[in-house]
This record gives structure tokens, sequence and C-alpha cells, in this order.
């Protein structure tokens, strides 16, 4: 059975996700690295040219080439969507980052959930492991998108780089070459 959706916060969310163009990965950035997602929120991106992204678009494109689930979902972009049981999965590599990709994969279930007016379920598929880790979409994590969600608009208006430390991520960040963390 399907549980109605309630959030109070719901229609300025989606305002401001649809007036700063907001998607997933925005989230998922957000909450690793400020100068990333400034990169991001402002078109400066390398991913193409790291051997880990493109590591990462060849695994997805071979799991998902037949997958027809998504077609039509303007301005969303999860990898697969179960329309009948309201689920929503996001593919990943590897399993690292668990915090930061649980919001990428949340925030797709909240804007459905918004959409709808149904409760959406969100799972992470771990395409390394074969394994799916389930996040649940309850006050907690929607309170973590939504100050996200403030933190990415002060970042939309920023137009000075933010300053960011040296992180493990670093080592594995598509921007790395021309950051020149602080
Ligand atoms: S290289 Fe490190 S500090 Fe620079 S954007 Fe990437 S994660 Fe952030």
């Amino acid at each position: 059975m399907t549980t109605p959706f309630h959030w109070p916060q719901a229609t300025a969310f989606f305002e401001r996700v649809e007036r700063l163009n907001l998607h997933g990965l925005h989230f998922q950035h957000v909450r690793l690295c400020e100068r990333r997602a400034w990169m991001h929120l402002h078109g400066i991106s390398f991913a193409q040219w790291n051997r880990h992204v493109q590591i990462g678009m060849a695994q997805h494109d071979t799991s998902y080439a037949r997958d027809r689930s998504t077609q039509g979902l303007f301005g969303l972009a999860p990898d697969r969507i179960d329309w009948k049981h309201n689920i929503v999965y996001e593919s990943k590599g590897t399993g690292g980052a668990v915090e930061a990709v649980s919001d990428q994969t949340a925030f797709y279930a909240l804007l459905l959930s918004i959409a709808t007016g149904k409760t959406w379920r969100a799972v992470t598929h771990v395409l390394s492991t074969r394994k799916r880790r389930e996040v649940v979409l309850d006050e907690a994590r929607m309170q973590q998108l939504w100050e996200s969600s403030e933190r990415l608009e002060r970042l939309a208006q920023q137009t000075q780089v933010p300053s960011a430390k040296r992180i493990p991520l670093c080592a594995s960040c598509s921007l790395a070459a021309f950051c020149g963390y602080d």
C-alpha cells in the first residue's frame, strides 16, 4: 500500500530546485566538498577527461543498456524507476561516500513524492558488489536535503570560489588537476 506524502517545506523546496536547476549530483557534491558543489553549480566540469568518471560511466552504460524506465522524466535523472512499486534506484560503481550518495538517491525519491503525493522509496545499487542499500526518506533525511538546498542557494549566488582543504576524496576528484585546494 502506498503512503500519502506530506511535507510542509515541499512547495518551497520544489521552487528552489526549479529556480536553481538543481539535480541529484548537486546534493551529493555539497555533502562532500563546497568547492566541488560550487564548480558544478557554475558549470565547471572536467569529468569527461577523468579516468574514474569514465570507468563509472562505462559501468553504468553496461548495466542499464536496455532500461527505459526513466525516459521522459525531464529534469530528473535517476538510473532506474520502478513505477509500479514507487521505488527509485541510483547506481554507483563502488559503495563509498555513503551519506552523500544517500542524499542524491533520496533527492530523487523526495521530488517524486512531491510530484505524485505518494511516498517513494529510494535504493542505491552498488555495481561492484551488486548490493542494494535502501535510503529511508524520513524527517531527518528531508531536513538534511532542505539544509543542503539552502547551502546550494548560497553557493549559487557566490562569485568567489569557496575555500577548500585537501580531503581523501581529492585523490579521485575529477577537479583535482586544477582545484589547487588551499
Ligand atoms: S580536489 Fe578536493 S578540494 Fe578540490 S574540488 Fe575536488 S574534492 Fe574538493
